[in-house]
């Protein structure tokens, strides 16, 4: 168990949160840690330590401790551990949904998604049986066969960011320890208490040996230590776009298998005949649900048609958004949750700002006094911002939507694909035929058609295109398996 002494949440004696490693809760060497705190409340939930090399390397040699054996165990027995893990979690479905809330502050409708995601991670894994079979080919030369058979890789870490802290660990976790590696999870410094509680959760599966999950809290030093460190044979990595730049680059040069799923600026395209209802709903979901701070948030709308077509779907989506109500993702009626930080908030502010002095003009205005915690931002739009400018080419990750306006669909191609990311897009219409040629034609990974947030569920794979992604292979599906095994092929004559 980490430290309980201390409720998490109480200010007199906030607890320091502690490193799991082969087994046991131990404390981080360094004594530099950083505040966690609600981002709704501003309660300081815990002080996450700054893990150092140090600690990193305990975490490897714990890990490389266990690899061995429980990459030599019987499938069954790794299928058995990934179920067991799957029951805990789903019989603590509310209580994560509710620490995710706390720490990151998504509504509580939104958290419940996001577990029940992470949870479809682990059910995918369950299935490593059928997914680790090999390939033979009998009698290729007189006496000889050939036999294809998958190793795990070794041990493997995940380096995660502040934005689904309880589905993104699980992107990786019950897929590594499915195949046969140990595992060493970072998850974000800003909001580390879910990650925790799912390390915790695991640790009670007697068919899981102490080592083959570790949790190391921490952030740029333990990142970089796990980088560098010859002990680590793969990283999976989700965040910023620099950050999976430099993470995929420096992993690549140490040797190590690498798969980095970076940032986003994700169009939505509307056309003229697209259904009110599904458009207004997919749409606002997606530009202001979590605040703007999903990697599938559409932060582009694209209003395709003549101008009074154009001005037409910009004022429902207006009076949609509008609509909406900004507050503590506790209160079951909030729709728009605080940013993760009034740090988030204050930069995101900055951007709309800057946007106003190029002269744009601020069809909706989201900005307001920040909330109990100074971190609230509201539904903001902006129309007419230069294609080449922030609103449009950069990730802003907040609740704000830019609009551009194109003569048809064609035109509309041209706007998206210009984009340096390629993550995701979505395009509203009741046409199939507009549909198909915009899933033919768009540069992205994950395509929605009238769905907002076209997240592919656990059997598919998950990553963008462009400066989306760095690697080969994607998160979760059969992606996630390849990632964490190596092939061997055997030839051989009796
Ligand atoms: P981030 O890049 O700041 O942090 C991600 C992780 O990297 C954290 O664990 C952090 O400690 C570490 N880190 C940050 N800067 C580092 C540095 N300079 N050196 C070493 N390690 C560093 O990202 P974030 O703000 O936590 O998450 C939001 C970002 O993640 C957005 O850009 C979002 O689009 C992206 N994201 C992408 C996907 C996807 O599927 N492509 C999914 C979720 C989030």
């Amino acid at each position: 168990m980490p430290d309980t002494a201390t409720p998490t949440g109480t200010q007199a004696a906030v607890r320091t949160l502690r490193n799991h490693i082969g087994g046991e809760w131990r404390e981080a060497s360094s004594s530099e840690s950083i505040e966690d705190r609600n981002p709704a409340t501003g309660e300081l939930l815990a002080r996450v330590p700054l893990s150092s090399a140090a600690d990193v390397d305990e975490a490897v040699a714990a890990a490389r401790g266990a690899a061995r054996e429980w990459g030599e165990s019987s499938p069954l027995v790794r299928m058995r551990a990934v179920f067991a893990l799957r029951e805990v979690l789903d019989a603590n479905r509310e209580e994560l949904a509710a620490l995710v809330t706390m720490d990151m502050g998504k509504t509580i409708a939104d958290a419940r998604g996001e577990v029940g995601r992470g949870i479809e991670s682990v059910e995918a894994a369950c299935g490593l049986p059928h997914v680790l079979k090999g390939e033979s080919l009998t009698g290729v030369a007189r006496g000889v066969d050939v036999d294809l058979i998958r190793q795990p890789v070794g041990v493997v870490a995940a380096i995660t960011p502040f934005n689904f802290p309880a589905m993104i660990p699980l992107w990786f976790l019950p897929y590594a320890i499915a195949t046969g590696n140990s595992f060493i999870l970072k998850p974000s410094e800003q909001d580390p208490l879910a990650s925790e509680r799912i390390v915790e959760l695991a640790q009670g599966i007697p068919e899981i040996p102490a080592g083959v999950i570790n949790l190391v809290h921490g952030a740029r030093e333990a990142v970089g230590s796990l980088l560098e460190h010859p002990g680590i044979d793969a990283i999976s990595f989700v965040g910023s776009a620099a950050t999976a730049r430099l993470v995929a680059s420096t992993a690549s040069a140490t040797g190590k298998r690498v798969q980095a799923l970076g940032g986003a600026k994700n169009s939505m395209v509307v056309m003229p005949d697209a259904d009110p209802d599904l458009m207004t709903t997919g749409l606002c979901s997606s530009a202001f649900g979590a605040a703007g701070q999903r990697c599938l948030a559409g932060s582009v709308a694209v209003l395709v048609g003549d101008r009074a077509e154009q001005d037409r779907s910009l004022a429902l989506i207006v009076d949609a958004a509008r609509a909406l109500t900004v507050g503590d993702g506790a209160d079951p009626s909030t729709d728009v949750c605080p940013l993760v930080s009034p740090a988030s908030r204050e930069r995101v502010e900055g951007e709309i700002d800057r946007a106003l002095s190029e002269g744009c003009e601020i069809v909706l205005d989201g900005r307001r006094d920040g909330g109990a915690a100074g971190a609230e931002l509201g539904p903001t739009i902006i129309d007419g911002a230069a294609p080449d400018s922030r609103m449009i080419s950069e990730e802003l990750f907040g609740p704000v939507l830019a609009v551009q306006r194109a003569a048809d669909l064609q035109a509309a191609l041209d706007l998206v694909n210009a984009s340096r990311y390629g993550n995701s897009s979505v395009i509203f219409t009741s046409s199939g035929g507009s549909a198909r040629e915009y899933r033919a034609r768009v540069q992205a990974g994950m395509i929605g058609v009238n769905i907002g947030v076209a997240a592919p569920v656990a059997w598919f794979p998950f990553a963008g295109w462009k400066d989306s992604f760095d690697g080969d292979l994607h998160a979760n599906g059969r992606d996630a398996f390849d990632f964490y095994t190596r092939r061997k092929v055997i030839t051989s004559r009796w």
